[in-house]
């Protein structure tokens, strides 16, 4: 990704007023809720495997009344996202076109397969090098999330940089933030999104090829425009997560992203309590995956925190990112995802 068209005309700091933190109701209603069904659940396991023979004397008095028949909803959690950041840097540098690169999609794939996803890849070649988008959509669930309804891409890029071209350019980049970072998030909302609840065709859309922008004349979001080029349907929306894992976490407003959907999702990140992390103020103007998809008419928005030091640089390792900073793009994402009509909410 990159900001050279518009970086100098809005290379303009601002100071971020933070708001306080508001504690929600919602969070507290959704904590609670679960935490409530999965006590209930773990006593009534605890109750089948220790207690046999007294449920068989008097089950009525034993059980809980309200044994729930379905598991607890999952929510998303950022422990479980970071372990996906630390298992993409294990494979080492993921540059497009290396083996670790490959590797890395592989790894991508099976997590999906793994969460009861459809997979699909998009493979061509750009520059003599192969490139390999990858493609999930939910394969169980309800109809409603499965095979009607509008279409909604999750993006994210999963290619690291091959050169730290900010400090040492002979050196490739880890890309704990910048491509790991963004990953985890999508792979944890693989396992975490209630199915039933979607309102839309949720695919998620990992990009390959986005991060080599100007080393021997490569363009940036490869593979996105090739994606953004070969759609078949129109989506509703498309969301990119770019270097959101940042431990000292900035997220503003983006100057190319679609300005009513933008705003609906740092709402959200407000009634979650994520004033100081999600800022309702515009910085930036990237050049990030989703351009390409904006420039086709599409209501599209990037989610990044391009205020991280070591952009591009050897020290983007997975100790500068944290659990909490997933976390909290990776419940903003579910709840918008989960909680309502989006079609109506965009179009407001
Ligand atoms: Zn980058």
């Amino acid at each position: 990704m990159n900001n050279e068209p518009m970086n100098n005309y809005f290379r303009v700091v601002i100071m971020a007023v933070k708001d306080g933190v508001r504690t929600t109701h919602h969070a507290l209603r959704i904590t609670q809720h679960a935490f409530g069904a999965l006590a209930l659940l773990l006593l009534a396991l605890l109750l089948a495997a220790c207690g046999a023979p007294g449920l068989s004397a008097t089950p009525e008095e034993s059980l809980p009344e309200e044994v729930p028949t379905e598991a607890a909803p999952l929510v998303f959690d950022g422990e479980a996202a970071y372990a996906h950041v630390q298992a993409q840097c294990d494979l080492g540098f993921r540059p497009t076109g290396s083996e670790a690169g490959w590797a890395t999609g592989d790894y991508i794939i099976s997590c999906l397969k793994e969460q009861g996803w459809t997979v699909e890849t998009e493979e061509f070649t750009y520059r003599d090098t192969p490139v390999r988008n990858v493609i999930g959509r939910p394969s169980t669930g309800s109809a409603r999330g499965v095979g009607e309804g509008l279409v909604v891409i999750l993006g994210a890029h999963y290619d690291t940089r091959r050169s730290a071209d900010e400090e040492d350019p002979s050196v490739p980049v880890m890309g704990a933030n910048d491509g790991a970072s963004g990953v985890a998030v999508l792979l944890e909302l693989a396992r975490t999104l209630d199915r039933d609840e979607l309102q839309h065709r949720v695919w998620l859309a990992f990009f390959d090829a986005e991060d080599n922008g100007r080393l021997d004349g490569w363009e940036w979001c490869v593979g996105s425009s090739y994606m953004a080029a070969h759609l078949e349907v129109t989506p509703e929306a498309v969301v990119v997560v770019d270097m959101i894992g940042d431990a000292d976490q900035q997220i503003y407003l983006e100057r190319n992203s679609d300005a009513p959907l933008q705003t609906q999702l740092w709402e959200i990140a407000a009634t979650l309590g994520y004033s100081d992390t999600f800022i309702s103020e515009y910085r930036w103007a990237m050049y990030d995956d989703h351009v390409p998809f904006a420039q086709r008419g599409i209501p599209a928005v990037d989610i990044i925190d391009f205020d991280y030091p070591y952009w591009h640089t050897t020290q983007d390792t997975s100790d500068k990112v944290s659990a909490g900073s997933l976390e909290r793009v990776g419940r903003v994402l579910e709840v918008w995802l989960e909680g309502g009509d989006l079609a109506a909410e965009i179009r407001r």
